[in-house]
């Protein structure tokens, strides 16, 4: 007898902090899927404003009263995490053209190379304006970034 297996969908990121937006597609996302894992992509290379400890506790302080959301960090190829936790789906978000021209390589590459699909959910339009990297030049001017972020985060 076959079982259908778990639908989950790894949602990866910076997170560099995690902002409304990204809760946005999270929240959106759920119903989709029996589990979400958010899982910081650890490059060595790339210089973060938060450290990886810091970025990962405002995840779980932000989700924390959410059962099927798992919160978790990974080297290397996403394609290849997902197939190590399971994951059938890659959930990313959309703000503009721009994110999508960036966004298709990727995604017709891990579809044909690894058979991971990647979806799309486009961001309410109150969030199209927010990046962590908005966020990260108010916080490197002194500058009330609180509206943008989760509570976790502040
Ligand atoms: P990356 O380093 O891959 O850009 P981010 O942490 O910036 O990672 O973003 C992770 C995902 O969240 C990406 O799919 C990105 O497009 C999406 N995202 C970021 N900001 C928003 C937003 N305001 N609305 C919707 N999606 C967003």
């Amino acid at each position: 007898m076959s079982t259908t297996p778990s639908r989950r969908a790894v949602f990866p990121g910076s997170f560099d902090p995690i902002t409304l937006g990204h809760v946005d597609i999270i929240q959106r996302a759920l119903p989709m899927f029996d589990e979400v894992i958010i899982a910081i992509g650890v490059n060595a290379a790339k210089k973060h404003m938060w450290s990886l400890e810091e970025r990962k506790t405002f995840l779980e302080k932000t989700f924390a009263d959410i059962t099927n959301i798992k919160i978790d960090t990974y080297e290397g190829l996403t394609a290849d995490y997902c197939k190590k936790v399971g994951a059938q789906f890659i959930l990313r978000g959309l703000r503009n053209p721009t994110d999508f021209t960036y966004e298709q390589t990727i995604a017709q590459a891990n579809q044909k190379v690894n058979g991971v699909d990647s979806i799309f959910l486009l961001c309410s339009p109150e969030y199209s304006f927010v990046s962590s990297s908005i966020v990260r030049d108010i916080a490197r001017n002194g500058g009330d970034y609180s509206n943008l972020v989760p509570d976790g985060v502040n």
